[in-house]
């Protein structure tokens, strides 16, 4: 599979269906000469919906189908009869969805499950021929068109809902802190294996509880102005609950990689730095006592930070009410 499986970003065309045209039509029965405007109205063309499911986490779908034309409503029909309507096409997206039209307006987001939005409403059918007949004009010869269809390029932008965001450089060990922490990975069709695609996982707390975590591609100097990975991961981070930092104890310089993880993600967006965070020291197995003060001296921060070891599971118990604990209380701020 290769990276390009997972799509979290991509441009599609969408037309709603015309109104169908209100119909000419006089009414006719043996015997009768000249019977009144029975011209009945057309249908209304379809909508263009997208739609929120939960068991989608990319665009993969839409890749190879990037055109979606609702039906036109049918004209209306003599006797009064209306057009039928045009049947709107409904699209799946994933929870956080971000809709932006050709000038990059937001236009809505879906955030729910089954959540609907209208992006393209179908055109109204025109009025048949009966709906103008009056005292003086008692056979008009004329109906409304139906309106036409709204059509354009629309962006989707995947914004990931995980509840904690792992932030690290590569190599720090947020890949295998992730599977020892999951429990089962959510269904991803065509999730592509790779460190260059955030990957999800549901973290199970205490037999009932669960959280989301997502291990977002390392960061690497530079990413904030668009070298590197850039700009499409950093995304991922936005709307996170919690940044878990990572660094790791084989690291010489921790304060210094500290500071450039911090540095990221300000050139990116300072508010994200509002967000709640938690310092973890991965790989403390590494460490005996004598290099733990070494190192402890070395980083040197007002903050405070966790030893953890994904081998020998020291401080994954404590990690994990720690990041319980914020998710929560951001919940109920
Ligand atoms: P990522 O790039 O941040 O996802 O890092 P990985 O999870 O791929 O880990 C990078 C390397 O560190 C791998 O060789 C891991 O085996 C190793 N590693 C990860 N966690 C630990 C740990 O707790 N202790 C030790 N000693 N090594 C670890
Ligand atoms: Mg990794």
């Amino acid at each position: 599979m290769s990276e390009k499986s997972f799509i979290d970003y991509i441009k599609i065309y969408c037309r709603s269906g015309n109104g169908g045209a209100g119909a000419v039509h006089f009414h006719r029965e043996k015997f009768i000469a000249k019977g009144g405007p029975d011209g009945g109205d057309g249908g209304k063309g379809g909508d263009i919906i997208l739609q929120g499911d939960h068991q989608r986490w990319t665009f993969l779908h839409l890749k190879y189908q990037k055109h979606h034309r609702a039906d036109q409503g049918r004209p209306g029909g003599s006797n009064r009869l209306t057009g039928a309507d045009g049947k709107s096409i409904v699209i799946n997206v994933p929870i956080g969805t971000v809709v932006k039209d050709e000038k990059g307006q937001v236009l809505f987001e879906i955030t729910q499950d089954g959540q609907k939005e209208v992006l393209f409403k179908g055109g109204q059918g025109g009025q048949g021929n009966w709906h103008f007949r009056s005292a003086t004009h008692q056979a008009p010869r004329h109906a409304q068109p139906g309106v036409e269809g709204v059509e354009g390029w629309i962006t989707l932008e995947l914004k990931v809902l995980a509840d904690v965001g792992l932030i690290g450089f590569p190599n720090a060990g947020k890949s295998t802190l992730l599977s020892m922490l999951t429990a089962a990975k959510p269904k991803i069709a065509g999730y592509a294996f790779t460190t260059l695609t955030p990957h999800l996982g549901i973290v199970p707390y205490r037999n009932k509880y669960s959280f989301v975590m997502a291990d977002i591609p390392g960061l690497i100097e530079g990413s904030a102005q668009g070298k590197g990975l850039g700009h499409r991961f950093l995304r991922h981070i936005e709307r996170n609950t919690v940044l878990l930092f990572m660094i790791s104890a084989d690291d010489a310089a921790p304060k210094r990689v500290y500071e450039i993880l911090l540095h990221e993600l300000r050139e990116y967006n300072p508010d994200i730095l509002h967000k709640q965070q938690l310092l973890v020291i991965s790989k403390a197995d590494l460490l005996d006592d004598a290099s733990k003060k070494r190192f402890e001296k070395e980083l040197l921060i007002g903050q405070p930070y966790i030893f953890i070891s994904s081998f020998t599971k020291q401080g994954l118990e404590k990690l994990k009410d720690e990041l319980w604990k914020m998710i929560h209380t951001s919940i109920f701020l």
